[in-house]
């Protein structure tokens, strides 16, 4: 079939089964905390797989049943589990794999609670991690020790979009035995396929481009039956962090415009990602495929086009020249998420403390802007942009 049918056939019709919900278009919201049976051997039967009946809502339902098959589907998985979260995701999805003793290797600078999880969350169960520099695969595998579990990247990250060899990775992992997690909240599904590269799990912030409208935060795992299932019996049933059918169910309707508002998207931030490159008050642009950048070849290969996430150094002598930057910013919202129809700025700088902000402590500068392109035309951003970096 036409590809192309194949992924408007996946957003818009794929698992919804409309014949078992008396024709409804939409799917219904089977707002519900549990199923019930006639006898004792059909709860048997479906208790025998929970993770394809309906049960208990804390383990499957159907209207988060009709999105796990899509997720799955666009990642080019045998299966998905919806969350709460994409941080209930990643950690669920590196707990069910780790003990005490084990170790993990992560790319430098993963999202935040990443980090959190396993700096400083799992040491307290005895789970270490290294942390490496992912531009250069050879650093993976120097940090592989025989305690070694999984490999954690995130391709490219969500602040300065450092990308990662997926495939150099995946092959790695294969020879060691090592389970692989690749985070593509970034590229979403459209634009990486971290899983044909031999990547075990992908990991989404669904709460990004996958809802698309800020008005739900969630969070996906998608990968091969046996470790879908893994997670499933583990942490997904313990910890929880499950999807409720009504999130579930906004989620399906946000996924009905992925195809065009990724499109829409990549072109309006080409458009505006040419205007900054070349203007004076731009220090540095960073994004894949930005003007010198030196992973370009690798992007040109593993990506299959852009987002809308990207981050620009701008003039700023000092904490109050990028405050008045950003003040003065009236299309983009200040605010710290990103993926969805709004175009949002968030500076690194509400991040830090006027006595410290120049510290070599700091991760990430304090002249640091992440913007996210959302739907409004390119020629409103730009002159937003124009006349905010005029205030520099
Ligand atoms: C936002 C984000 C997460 C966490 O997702 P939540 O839905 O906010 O829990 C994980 N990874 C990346 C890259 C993110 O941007």
């Amino acid at each position: 079939m036409d590809p192309e049918y194949d992924l408007h056939y996946i957003l818009n019709h794929l698992g919804e089964e409309r014949e078992r919900h008396r024709g409804a278009v939409a799917p219904p919201v089977y707002q519900t905390s549990n199923f019930c049976f006639d006898d004792v051997p059909a709860m048997r039967l479906a208790l025998a797989d929970e993770l394809k009946s309906s049960f208990y809502t804390r383990g499957n339902n159907p209207t988060v049943e009709t999105l796990r098959r899509k997720l799955a589907a666009l990642e080019g998985a045998e299966d998905a589990l919806a969350f709460s979260s994409g941080s209930g995701a990643v950690s669920a999805a590196v707990i069910a794999f780790v003990s005490q003793g084990d170790h993990v290797v992560c790319v430098n600078r993963p999202y935040s609670w990443t980090r959190v999880l396993l700096r400083d969350m799992l040491p307290r169960f005895g789970v270490s991690t290294t942390f490496v520099d992912g531009t250069d695969s050879r650093n993976f595998a120097d940090a592989i020790t025989e305690k070694t579990r999984m490999i954690v990247v995130e391709s490219p990250n969500s602040m300065t979009f450092e990308q990662q060899d997926l495939r150099a990775v995946a092959d790695l992992a294969k020879a060691h035995g090592l389970i692989t997690l690749c985070d593509n909240s970034w590229a979403s599904p459209l634009h990486q396929s971290p899983i044909a590269c031999g990547i075990d799990l992908v990991v989404h912030s669904a709460t990004k481009y996958l809802n698309g409208h800020s008005d739900v935060v969630a969070g996906a795992v998608c990968g091969g039956h046996q470790l879908i299932q893994q997670i499933f019996r583990g942490p997904f049933m313990t910890l929880g962090a499950v999807l409720s059918p009504h999130d579930a169910w906004l989620m399906i309707r946000g996924l009905r415009t992925l195809e065009v508002r990724m499109a829409r998207i990549a072109q309006t931030t080409a458009e505006v990602a040419a205007f900054l490159a070349g203007h004076p008050k731009i220090r540095q642009l960073l994004m894949p495929g930005a003007p010198g950048d030196p992973q370009a070849e690798l992007g040109a290969r593993q990506l299959k086009g852009q987002s809308g996430l990207l981050s620009i150094r701008v003039a700023a002598d000092d904490l109050a020249a990028v405050d008045r930057f950003c003040a003065s910013l009236e299309c983009f919202l200040l605010a710290c998420s990103w993926g969805s129809y709004e175009s949002l700025a968030f500076p690194v700088a509400c991040l830090m403390k006027e006595e410290s902000y120049r510290s070599t402590a700091n991760p990430l500068p304090y002249d640091l802007i992440r913007l996210s392109i959302g739907l409004e035309p390119a020629s409103a951003l730009i002159a937003d942009l124009e006349s905010s970096l005029a205030q520099l």
